[in-house]
C-alpha cells in the first residue's frame, strides 16, 4: 500500500510534542511491514533542516484567493529515517523557527493546498491520505469538494485526532482562500459560526481515529464542543493506541544517556543516570526521585505541580526534578520553589530532548497528573526505561498503566487530577520504594512490556484495507 501522511510535525525535523513522535515513527513501521509510507510536512527553519540536505523535486505556485504564491517540494536526502520526507517550502509563510504561531490558519491552508497540488499531478497516486490533527483538517474537504482536486476524490482519507482541544478555528473569511467548491458545501468546513478544520475533517474523512481507545470513548461526551459531531459520526470512529519508537527510545543504545543499560543491568544503569541528574541538579541520589516532563499547560495539570511539589516535599523524604515550559505563571511558581526546597527540588524551564532522555532513565517515578491525555507517550517511555509512571487514570493513561496493587499491575494510578490524590500516590510510591527487592523486580518487569509500534502500525493498515 502506498500511504501519504500529512502533518505539521515530524520527529526529528520539527517537534513540539507527541504528534511529532508518532508521525516520525508510524511510517517507518509501516514500511517495515512492506508498505510504502511517507510524510509531507512544512519546511521550517529548525536545527534539523539547517544541518541536513534537501533537494527540490517539484516547484509550482498556489492560488489563494487573488494571491499567487510560489512553493517548492524539498525531499530529505538519504533515507536515514526509514521513510521518505517531503517538505513544502513557502519561505514567507512556513519557514519559521517555531512550528506554531498565534494565527496559523493561512499558513496551514497554504501548506495543505501546496501538498494537494503536488500530489494531484503525480503519476502514481497514493492509496491512502492520512492527515494528522487540525492543521491538515481541510484536506478531506478539499479532496471531496474542491473542483481542482477531482482526481483525488476516490482516495480514502483518514484523520487522526492527536488532541481534540485544538481545533483550528478560523474566521469565515478563510473560506475565500480554499480552492473553489460549490457554495452549498461551505457547511462542511464549519462548526458553530466559524470555520473549524478539525470538525471539517471529522465530517469529511472516510475514517476518524484517535490515539487510544479510552480517549475515543471520552471524546463522545467531552471533546471541547465537538461531542455531538463525534457521536453523529461514531460509525467511522476508532481508537488505536500509539506505539513508541523502540529504536529511538532504547536504554541499550540511547546516545543521550550517561550509561546505557538493559533489563539485566538496569539497576546500575539507572543509578548512573540518577547520579548524574542529582549531581547536576543538586539533589540527593539516595532518595526516591520523582520527575515531571511535559508542556506546562492545563491539560497536563501543570498548575497543580507547584502545590503538589511543595506539599510532597513538606511531608516526604524525596527529591523532585521538573522539566517543562509553557504557562509563564506556572514557570514562575516552579522556579520560586527552588530556594525553599534547595537540595531537594529543582526545575529546568525549557525544552531539552537530551535531558528528557536522561530523566526517563534516571528517575524512579514519573508524575503525569494530566486532565486530558489522548494517549500520552511519556508513560510508555518511562516504562521502557524502568521508571514507575504515576498517572491520572484517563485517556491513554488508563489504557497503558495499571496500579501495582492489582494483579499484574506495575504503576501507580489516581482517580483524579488533584493535589490530594497525587500526594497520596507519592506516599504510596515512597513506601513501595523502601521495599527494595519488590521495587527492583518491578523495574525489570516494566522494561519488558512491549509498546512498540509493530501492533499499532498493523492496526492502521487493517483499517486502511477496509476502505479500499
Ligand atoms: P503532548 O503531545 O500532549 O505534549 P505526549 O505525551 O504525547 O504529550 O508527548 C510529549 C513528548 O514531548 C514526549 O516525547 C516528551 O518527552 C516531550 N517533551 C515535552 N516537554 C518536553 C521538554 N520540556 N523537554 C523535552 N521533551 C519534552
Amino acid at each position: 500500500m502506498n500511504i501519504t501522511h500529512i502533518s505539521a510535525e515530524c520527529y526529528p525535523l520539527a517537534k513540539v510534542g507527541g504528534l511529532a513522535d508518532v508521525v516520525g515513527a508510524l511510517p517507518k513501521y509501516q514500511n517495515q511491514l512492506g508498505h510504502e509510507s511517507m510524510v509531507i510536512m512544512p519546511f521550517y527553519n529548525t536545527k534539523f533542516t539547517q544541518n541536513n540536505t534537501f533537494t527540490e523535486v517539484f516547484k509550482s505556485e498556489i492560488h489563494l484567493g487573488y494571491h499567487t504564491i510560489d512553493f517548492q517540494i524539498l525531499a530529505l536526502k538519504d533515507n536515514a529515517l526509514g521513510f521518505d520526507v517531503f517538505c513544502v517550502h513557502i519561505p514567507q509563510l512556513l519557514y519559521t523557527a517555531k512550528v506554531y504561531s498565534d494565527d496559523d490558519s493561512m499558513r496551514f491552508l497554504a501548506f495543505q493546498v501546496a501538498a494537494l497540488d503536488w500530489i494531484k499531478q503525480k503519476r502514481d497516486l497514493p492509496d491512502i491520505i492520512h492527515c494528522h490533527d487540525h492543521h491538515t483538517g481541510l484536506i478531506p474537504f478539499m479532496m471531496t469538494h474542491s473542483f481542482v482536486y477531482d482526481r483525488l476524490r476516490s482516495i480514502p482519507s483518514v484523520v487522526t485526532i492527536h488532541n481534540a482541544q485544538y481545533q483550528g478555528w478560523a474566521g469565515m473569511e478563510l473560506a475565500e482562500f480554499i480552492p473553489h467548491f460549490k457554495a452549498d458545501r461551505l457547511g462542511f468546513t464549519m462548526w458553530g459560526n466559524s470555520i473549524n478544520t478539525l470538525a471539517s475533517a471529522i465530517k469529511c474523512a472516510w475514517k476518524v481515529t484517535t490515539v487510544s481507545p479510552s480517549y475515543m470513548e471520552e471524546l463522545m461526551y467531552k471533546a471541547n464542543g465537538l461531542e455531538n459531531l463525534l457521536r453523529h459520526e461514531h460509525h467511522k470512529c476508532v481508537g488505536i493506541l500509539n506505539g513508541i519508537d523502540t529504536a529511538v527510545w532504547n536504554p541499550k543504545a540511547d546516545d543521550y544517556l550517561v550509561k546505557n543499560y538493559t533489563i539485566k543491568n538496569s539497576l546500575s544503569g539507572k543509578k548512573a543516570n540518577k547520579d548524574y541528574l542529582c549531581k547536576t541538579f543538586n539533589l540527593d541520589a539516595s532518595k526516591p526521585l520523582f520527575t515531571f516532563i511535559g508542556r506546562l499547560v492545563g491539560e497536563k495539570a501543570a498548575d497543580l505541580l507547584p502545590y503538589m511539589c511543595d506539599r510532597a516535599l513538606s511531608y516526604q523524604d524525596i527529591s523532585i526534578l521538573i522539566l517543562g515550559s509553557g504557562d509563564s505563571n506556572v514557570e514562575h511558581q516552579l522556579n520560586s520553589l527552588k530556594e525553599k526546597h534547595s537540595g531537594r527540588y529543582n526545575a529546568f524551564i525549557g525544552y531539552d530532548e537530551k535531558l528528557s532522555h536522561i530523566m526517563y532513565a534516571g528517575a524512579d517515578f514519573l508524575l503525569m497528573p494530566s486532565r486530558v491525555e489522548p494517549c500520552g507517550l511519556n508513560q510508555m517511555y518511562a516504562l521502557r526505561y524502568g521508571t514507575v509512571p504515576v498517572v491520572n487514570r484517563i485517556g491513554g493513561l488508563k489504557d497503558t498503566v495499571s496500579d501495582f496493587s492489582l494483579n499484574g499491575g506495575f504503576g501507580i494510578t489516581c482517580n483524579e487530577a488533584s493535589v490530594d490524590a497525587f500526594n497520596n500516590a507519592i506516599e504510596r510510591g515512597v513506601s513501595w520504594y523502601s521495599h527494595k527487592e519488590a521495587f527492583n523486580k518491578n523495574t525489570k518487569y516494566m522494561m519488558s512490556i512491549d509498546h512498540s509500534w509493530d501492533k499499532s502500525a498493523q492496526d492502521y493498515i487493517n483499517l486502511y484495507k477496509t476502505l479500499k
